[in-house]
């Protein structure tokens, strides 16, 4: 059993695994940036230690800061929370090679996940339906047009080691193809220093469903059933909920039962999330995350179950606290998340929170490292909380997550609060009638107008 675990992370992730440890009497080390000194994961922890100047990439990429930190602290185990380290297989190595644990998977399935083409021939011979597309990488332009006319036009050309929407373009036509082919080639060199891409056909009206996994390390593995988050803009999630509301519950068990399958099957430990485009009735894989999601409390919420609580217990050599069979969903749950960022160009806005009111009330968690006079530094990822309600249903949880935003407030800088008081008056919204394109055409006119 851990008695002190290191959380490698900043704001409301690293309030989230503090809570878990602190339920659990686990001591926690926070790491911080000379920038984050008056951080609310700081006051929090049990213990702290400045690793580096604000700068990411000199204080939490820091690889040999956070392990220093953990030699000087006695912490045992470190939780990267999602971003930074989270899905760095080499992190994963070293913690290990010092005799540490990390709170995740093998340094082995984060790199079989990280690289696209490997993770999607691993996927389909482990019976996951995937996108139709190239075998491996796509050496040249002539034979992506002729890969182009097998499929048939539009496909995507993307990037074998993509990650965060870069590397990606789709090519309407064969005279498209040279220009798209290029274009993502030299974009993936340029962000990921490799220029391999693949291609597959491109789907045009997909919701994004995603199935949160959990395997033990040891071959048992379950699922928490599907989110879909659909509502994106420039390939990030604003507005996540669980159930999906498109997903029938013979559906959920078929792909839930496919995606327990297949990390049963490769051993996985720890939390999962199996990322697909739904589209017709039919599930294509299009990436795994080996890591905690922002999006998991409404996971949570449904199910009635502390996901990080589960992945320390895994990363202790424990079986897994629930069986498929335990596992009941109840209700409705919704996540909207609150960035410092200025609408209608989402343009990032830090600076000092002059009033923060969370709200609260049945059914109401609120997620954020703010407090009133907290000044948000510019360095670091622009999301300062997360708003997640829970009804009995899908129109009792609207309902509520319209009075919680009502009571939310955040004074001093600008949000995207007033995106979501918006997005609540939309019919589509209420309907639960949209796919990946939605929030990106309707961003074209609607804020504009307002
Ligand atoms: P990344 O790791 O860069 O986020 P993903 O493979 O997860 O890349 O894809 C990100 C988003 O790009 C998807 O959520 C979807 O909006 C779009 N996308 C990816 N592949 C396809 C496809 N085959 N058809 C349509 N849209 C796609």
């Amino acid at each position: 059993m851990f008695d002190k675990i290191l959380i490698a992370n900043r704001g409301e992730i690293a309030l989230r695994v503090i809570r878990a440890c602190r339920e659990m009497g686990i001591a926690s080390v926070a790491v911080h940036s000379t920038a984050d000194a008056d951080a609310m994961h700081v006051r929090m922890a049990d213990e702290t230690i400045c690793i580096g100047p604000a700068p990411g990439t000199d204080s939490y990429l820091s690889i040999p800061a956070i392990i220093s930190a953990c030699e000087v602290t006695g912490a045992q185990a470190i939780h990267p929370g999602y971003g930074f380290l989270s899905e760095n297989a080499r992190f994963v190595q070293i913690i290990e090679d010092h005799g540490l644990t990390f709170i995740g998977p093998t340094a082995e399935h984060i790199r079989v996940m990280g690289d696209k083409i490997t993770a999607k021939d691993t996927m389909k011979a482990l019976g996951v339906p995937c996108v139709p597309g190239s075998d491996g990488g796509v050496p040249d332009v002539e034979t992506a047009q002729k890969l182009g006319a097998e499929m048939g036009y539009p496909v995507i050309v993307k990037a074998t080691a993509g990650g965060g929407g870069r590397g990606m373009k789709v090519a309407a036509s064969a005279d498209d193809m040279a220009h798209a082919f290029m274009t993502a080639r030299s974009e993936a060199k340029a962000a990921f220093g490799n220029d391999e891409v693949y291609i597959e056909k491109y789907l045009q009206k997909p919701r994004h469903i995603e199935i949160q996994v959990f395997g033990d390390g040891k071959g048992k593995a379950v699922h928490l059933a599907e989110r879909d988050c659909s509502l994106q803009r420039r390939h990030q999630k604003v507005f996540e909920e669980a159930p999906g509301p498109a997903i029938s519950p013979e559906e959920r068990a078929r792909i839930g039962n496919i995606c327990a399958d297949a990390v049963a099957q490769i051993n996985y430990a720890g939390a999962g999330t199996i990322e697909f485009l739904y589209e017709d009735g039919e599930f294509y894989f299009i990436e795994m995350n080996t890591r905690l999601q922002v999006e998991h409390p409404v996971t949570e919420a449904i199910f009635g179950v502390d996901l990080v609580r589960e992945q320390i217990r895994v990363a202790e050599g424990l079986p897994l606290s629930f069986t498929q069979d335990e596992l009941a969903m109840n209700g409705h749950a919704i996540e909207v998340r609150i960035n410092a960022e200025k609408l209608p160009n989402f343009a990032p806005s830090p600076g000092r929170i002059t009033q923060y009111h969370a709200p609260g009330g049945l059914g109401v968690r609120m997620d954020s490292a703010l407090y009133d006079g907290y000044s948000i530094p510019p360095y670091y990822d622009s999301l300062i909380g997360k708003l997640i309600v829970h009804g009995r249903d899908r129109n009792e949880a609207l309902a509520r997550l319209n009075r919680a935003l009502g009571e939310l407030i955040v004074d001093g800088i600008d949000t995207t609060i007033p995106l979501f008081h918006a997005l609540l008056q939309e019919p589509d919204i209420h309907s639960g009638d949209y796919n990946i394109h939605w929030l990106e055409k309707w961003l074209e006119t609607a804020l504009s107008e307002g």
